[in-house]
């Protein structure tokens, strides 16, 4: 049986004539841990154990909103989350409220491993880290000045926004500001799917959240079935406007119109992301068993935050 990999670093109002120098960068770091993940599963590396890498490798990258790069809370500081889920054993594994671990998926993967439970958020999560000797920093390693300066749009404009989300200018209801000027506000969440070569699925997302969010809320990120799931049919990573994901109950639905509708993965994702989820809000990437790769998204045109 062949193996399949796909990965995403977010959705939302993303320019389609983003500069190159801006778009260069982002596309390098996706290519570079796309290989990372297809070397490993060359390699033979199960699906969970390559989904945990890519993801890592993303959430080491700036560019992203997830790990350093995170998007900041109202309150300017950060909170991150990831959920990683195995197909094959239906074992999952989500954290919240991270404010200090470098590789929050790799915490999730701990408590799905390590503990009787599921998901750990805040002070317990930051505890568990210490507990299990997982590298951990300073907040401030994570806080980039993008961050800062797109909290600052977020609450000039009274909004609670996607990452990507585009300025308010003068023109079409949208303000330019400098840092979208240049480019600097176009990051996203982290996410990986995968099959390996035996049929197993793995899927694992990592997002700062929203920018502007509140303190304590969580997103759809590390909630099992909303942006993040696996079985032995399919596994997925969404991404986009958390609440809408949330209430569409995304990517488990991606996952039971295939069981109790014998939609193709394509099928199935397509009808969630057109029919179930309000446009502007949601993009997904998933793998099935059998290898077939889909990436629907609704969000590039309009902001509908
Ligand atoms: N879905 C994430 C959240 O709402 C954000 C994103 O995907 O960019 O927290």
């Amino acid at each position: 049986m062949g193996w399949a990999i796909a990965l995403h670093g977010g959705a939302g109002d993303i320019p389609l004539n983003l500069p190159a120098e801006r778009r260069l960068p982002r596309e390098a770091a996706l290519k570079h841990c796309l290989n990372v993940g297809v070397a490993a599963l060359k390699a033979n590396k199960n699906a969970l154990d390559v989904v945990e890498l890519v993801v890592r490798e993303l959430e080491n990258h700036p560019n992203f909103n997830a790990g350093k790069g995170s998007v900041l809370t109202t309150a300017g500081t950060i909170e991150m989350e990831a959920c990683i889920m195995d197909g094959n054993t239906m074992k999952c594994g989500a954290v919240s409220g991270l404010t200090t671990v470098v590789n929050a998926i790799s915490l999730a993967r701990l408590v799905m491993e390590k503990t009787p439970h599921i998901y750990l958020a805040f002070d317990g999560a930051e505890a568990f880290a210490r507990e299990q000797g997982v590298e951990t920093i300073d907040s401030s390693h994570f806080i980039t000045s993008e961050n800062i300066e797109r909290l600052h749009q977020a609450k000039e404009a009274n909004r609670v926004q996607i990452d990507y989300t585009q300025p308010i200018t003068a023109n079409s209801n949208k303000e330019t500001t400098a840092a979208d000027a240049n480019g600097d506000s176009q990051i996203g969440t982290v996410g990986c799917v995968a099959v390996d070569s035996c049929g197993n699925l793995a899927s694992a997302t990592s997002t700062g959240g929203l920018v502007n969010k509140m303190v304590g809320r969580i997103g759809d990120t590390p909630i099992i079935g909303a942006g993040t799931y696996a079985n032995h049919l399919c596994a997925v990573s969404a991404t986009g406007k958390g609440e809408s994901i949330i209430r569409g109950t995304v990517a488990r639905d991606v996952a039971a119109l295939m069981e109790f509708r014998g939609l193709s993965l394509k099928e199935a994702a397509s009808y969630v992301v057109d029919d179930r989820v309000p446009k502007g809000t949601c993009g997904l990437v998933a793998v099935s068993a059998t290898g077939e790769v889909t990436m629907p998204f609704n969000t590039t045109d309009e902001t509908y935050i």
